[in-house]
């Protein structure tokens, strides 16, 4: 049986492998005014459009939690525009998803202390409406 350790390197490998994805290929194309390629509706209630009433946007618009489910999710938006960092952002959900990492809008903490009880994705709808990359 796989330890609780393996799960929490996976995440963290995983999640600094969406970091990089995203730093290189930049397909949030977010500018100096926080607004982003997902953003053409004018909301700007947070700086990220897909943080958008999460209790965890701190009050300088940042994440204030480490989550791989975020980390390595984009809306269709950015996906439509950078299909490159699309690609490797499924992939990276999909190795998450097999070992039951992906949990949208929490913690590490909260992934680890429910290791085998985290359902598989079906759907990123609950992170923004209109928009999804699976
Ligand atoms: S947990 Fe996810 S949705 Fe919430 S602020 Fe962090 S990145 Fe945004
Ligand atoms: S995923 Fe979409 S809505 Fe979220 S920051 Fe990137 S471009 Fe904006």
């Amino acid at each position: 049986m796989q330890s609780i350790s393996f799960h929490s390197l996976a995440y963290n490998l995983l999640y600094d492998m969406a970091a990089e994805t995203l730093a290189r290929l930049n397909p949030c194309k977010t500018n100096n005014n926080g607004y982003c390629a997902g953003q053409d509706d004018g909301s700007h209630l947070n700086n990220l459009r897909c943080c958008r009433e999460c209790s965890n946007v701190s009050k300088v618009g940042a994440c204030k939690v480490k989550s791989l489910a975020c980390k390595a999710w984009i809306c269709r938006a950015a996906a439509e525009s950078n299909p490159e960092a699309a690609v490797e952002l499924r992939e990276i959900m999909e190795q998450a998803a097999i070992l039951g990492l992906v949990a949208p809008r929490e913690p590490k903490g909260f992934v680890m202390s429910h290791l085998g009880s985290i359902p598989a994705p079906k759907s990123w709808v609950m992170m923004d409406p209109d928009s999804s990359l699976w």
